[in-house]
């Protein structure tokens, strides 16, 4: 089992064929990675571990070394992933940062897949600089994420009331760009802009409960069937569970949860039970999050089953065809 998961190199994809989505979890504390393993492990789900390089920079994760060197200490094989997240060609402060280097050193270091985000840029040079990425990702067999259109961040500036925005469209991804953004790339995944926020990561706002978002869902249908690859949702923390699980039915198969398990973690900190509490908080957040919001609970099992250009070349799917007959 654990061989044939671990067998198939873009295992979002496989998702994405399967009708499921693949929750990526951030790791901003070093020691928030143990227990978001455990209860992947515990729910018999499958599951990205990822880092960010705004977490390295604002949080105690320390950088891609240092995430991977936990990831092989507590990772169970077959269970979960390494993804390396957001790398920014224009940062949030809007620095330009030498984003190649960083995704070469993470594929060296062994990580699993890597994005890169250009989503500041124009779109040719969105497009440049995701190829680029791409290239590199492909070259060591491993799938690329990119993002296009504006996900907000919150805290990061004044924004107008939450249902303004929303019925705007403001910085929602283009179909017919995403179309285009797809094709010349090449990328894997898609992170889009569909009504969804990033987490605050400034001091003054990291701590206050996130705005809920709501899902474009027409626009999610429209993007499936432009682009033809696995859709991705940043943001994945204050999107209510319908939500999430309706925009898994058009297309998404990752979302990325960092705000939620995160606060779990500082607040059980903030209880005076030091790291074990903070690590009992994540652990019991990951466990909902898995069950009730994501519906993953038992469906690694999906992952096994083949997609259809698969069938008839490994043998281990006789003995699933209830998982492939309807694929
Ligand atoms: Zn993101």
């Amino acid at each position: 089992m654990a061989d044939w998961v671990l067998a198939k190199p873009d295992i979002v994809r496989r998702a994405w064929e399967a009708g499921i989505v693949i929750p990526a979890f951030n790791v901003p504390f070093l020691p928030m990675l143990e227990p978001v393993v455990q209860a992947v492990v515990d729910q018999d789900a499958f599951a990205l571990i990822e880092t960010a390089r705004i977490e390295w920079q604002k949080f105690e994760c320390y950088g891609p070394a240092a995430v991977a060197e936990a990831f092989a200490r507590f990772a169970v094989p077959g269970y979960v992933r390494l993804h390396l997240d957001h790398v920014p060609v224009i940062d949030e402060d809007d620095l330009e940062v030498d984003f190649l280097p960083i995704i070469r050193r993470a594929i060296e270091l062994g990580y699993d897949s890597v994005m890169v985000d250009g989503s500041k840029l124009e779109l040719d040079e969105n497009i440049a600089a995701t190829r680029a990425a791409v290239e590199l990702a492909h070259e060591a067999g491993i799938p690329c994420e990119a993002e296009l259109g504006a996900i907000l961040r919150e805290g990061a500036g004044p924004l107008p009331p939450y249902e303004e925005l929303f019925e705007s469209g403001m910085g929602f991804t283009d179909v017919d760009q995403a179309e285009h953004f797809v094709k010349e790339t090449g990328c894997d995944w898609l992170s889009v802009a569909v009504g969804n926020l990033h987490g605050a990561v400034s001091k003054a706002a990291k701590d206050l409960k996130k705005t809920e978002a709501l899902l474009d869902l027409d626009r999610l249908g429209e993007l499936r069937e432009a682009t033809g690859v696995p859709l991705v949702l940043h943001g994945g923390s204050g999107v209510p569970g319908a939500y999430i699980l309706a925009g898994v039915q058009r297309g998404i198969a990752k979302i990325n949860v960092a705000t939620e398990i995160r606060q779990a973690f500082e607040e059980g900190l903030r209880t005076g039970g030091g790291l074990e509490a903070g690590k009992n908080a994540v652990y019991e957040r990951t466990l909902t999050l898995l069950k009730d919001d994501f519906r993953v609970a038992g469906l690694r099992q999906v992952l096994e089953a083949p997609s259809k250009s698969e069938l008839g070349t490994n043998p281990d799917l006789r003995s699933h065809p209830e998982l492939w007959g309807s694929l």
